[in-house]
């Protein structure tokens, strides 16, 4: 296997200046390589620029040199979020230099086995999940990757008894060439990032390369309830333990009785009553009996999206050798992440949600079906060129209201036209983001009455109007606030 000591006076350009990319050229240039980082974000932009010049590393910030990359350049390592069509991306092609993300050095450097998790929803929620999981079963869990500290960090300090639990993108996946977790999940897949990927075929490509180099003592927890992921169990070369809440499993963690799944035209179930009548159930092999973990109705996570994400965390603790009592307290206790389906307060009997990290259309349903009440809802956002047409069942059902606002604004309303919902308000961009927002939630409390739900679960990215997901939610709690 590479190691990043076999790049001792060779030339390595990183590419993007973010902590990752700091973590990465830090890392080199203490192993004697001679490291270029380049950024087209101007030296204003780039104040981590200072502390590597201050090593003696060469930063270039502003614009991509076009001799950047050279036939004797060693290795790129690119930030997850810069696109293939890049300039220096492309020169590296042509010159079979080898491109990679942090991840993969991350994993020639450590010490520690891996937890990797990936999927199209659900990853930060389960990746929290299971380092607290670990963290109650005494296995040490480091968490890293897409959250927390940048993996290259983690990598260098970890000893060989510790965990490092990472939750990975698409993007990152994409850049790897020999990386293998000890335990690799895949939570699910859906349309997203086409932007990025070009085609849907590159997306799950990309994902499923976390399976590529697993050998027969790896772990593959995978979604045996999304057609994709259950193909890629025929594929895995290490042990499979899937999880599923729709079937119940020879080998794997599933709930009991499996839940109906929802039919089309059909009356949503209430999500608390599908809870309390079911377990979580656990079996390490078909050659022993399942067991009970604990009833569904205890985790402290809403819905069928969030009981998928804990089974998927419970197999992977499982798996790591965690003592299946160590996890039932931590998972009654666990109430999720900020900005996914975050409570945020009651007013005059109208209850506030925060799911701001909803970016796409799945996981805005995902978190309509987990709530009780009639909802109105405020979405809307980038525009990536989805119709949004799979929304209008669920609008149908559940929505009472919509607020729409951002780029997709008029798509929106015309799904919500579809479905028939006769509350729709657009709200035109106004000044700023805040004031447009603030506009939204003021048109969505005089839309709900009490008992009704007003959600902010936008179905699209943030970049239209806000610099994060996480910037658009803290506003939108801070527009509640001030009703
Ligand atoms: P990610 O890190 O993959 O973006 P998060 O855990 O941050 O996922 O959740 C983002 C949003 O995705 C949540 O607000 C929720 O609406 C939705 N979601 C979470 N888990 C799932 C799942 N298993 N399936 C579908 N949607 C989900």
């Amino acid at each position: 296997m590479n190691h990043p000591s076999q790049y001792i006076n060779k030339k390595i350009v990183v590419l993007g200046l973010a902590r990752s990319g700091v973590s990465v050229a830090k890392l080199f240039h203490q192993l004697g390589a001679i490291v270029t980082v380049n950024d087209r974000k101007t030296r204003e932009q780039s104040p981590e620029a200072a502390e590597l010049e201050a090593l003696g590393i060469e930063v270039i910030c502003g614009y991509h040199p076009d001799d950047l990359v050279q036939a004797d350049t060693a290795l790129l390592v690119k930030n997850p979020g810069i696109p293939y069509s890049a300039p220096p991306i492309v020169r590296a092609q042509q010159l079979n230099v080898e491109i990679i993300t942090e991840v993969e050095v991350a994993y020639w450097v450590s010490q520690a086995p891996i937890i990797g998790i990936t999927g199209s929803n659900g990853k930060t929620t389960t990746t929290t999940l299971i380092g607290k999981l670990l963290e109650a079963a005494r296995l040490q869990p480091v968490v890293g990757g897409n959250i927390g500290l940048p993996l290259c960090e983690i990598a260098r300090e970890v000893t060989k008894d510790q965990w490092i639990v990472a939750e990975l993108s698409s993007f990152q996946l994409k850049g790897t060439a020999k990386f293998a977790p000890k335990i690799a999940l895949i939570l699910n897949i859906a349309e997203t990032h086409l932007d990025y990927h070009g085609d849907l075929q590159d997306y799950i490509r990309s994902k499923a390369k976390i399976l590529d180099n697993q050998n027969k003592d790896d772990v593959a927890i995978l979604n045996w309830d999304d057609p994709v992921t259950r193909e890629m169990i025929t594929h895995c070369r290490g042990i499979s333990f899937p999880f599923s809440i729709y079937e119940t499993l020879e080998q794997g963690v599933y709930v009991d009785p499996p839940y109906e799944p929802i039919q089309a035209g059909e009356p949503l179930p209430d999500a608390a009553e599908e809870a309390a009548a079911r377990h979580i159930m656990y079996r390490m092999s078909s050659d022993v009996e399942p067991k009970s973990l604990m009833p569904l109705h205890m985790l402290g996570i809403p819905g069928r999206h969030n009981a998928a994400n804990a089974l998927a965390a419970i197999a992977a603790c499982l798996m790591a050798g965690a003592a299946p009592e160590a996890l039932v307290k931590p998972l009654e206790h666990f109430r999720g992440v900020e900005h996914r389906l975050e409570f945020v307060s009651e007013a005059n009997g109208i209850t506030f949600y925060n799911d701001s990290k909803a970016t796409n259309a799945t996981a805005t349903i995902m978190s309509i079906r987990s709530l009780s009440a009639p909802i109105v809802l405020i979405a809307g956002g980038l525009d990536r060129g989805s119709d949004y047409a799979e929304l209008e069942p669920i609008f149908r059902d559940r929505v009472k209201g919509l607020v729409a606002l951002g780029e997709t604004r008029s798509k929106l309303e015309a799904v919500a036209s579809q479905a028939g919902l006769e509350e729709v308000r657009l709200v035109e961009p106004k000044a700023s983001a805040e004031e447009t927002l603030d506009e939204a939630v003021k048109l969505a409390a005089q839309l709900a009455v009490e008992g009704d739900i007003v959600l902010l679960s936008p179905a699209c990215a943030s970049w239209d109007m806000f610099s994060s997901y996480e910037q658009r939610g803290s506003m939108f709690k801070k527009s509640v606030h001030t009703l």
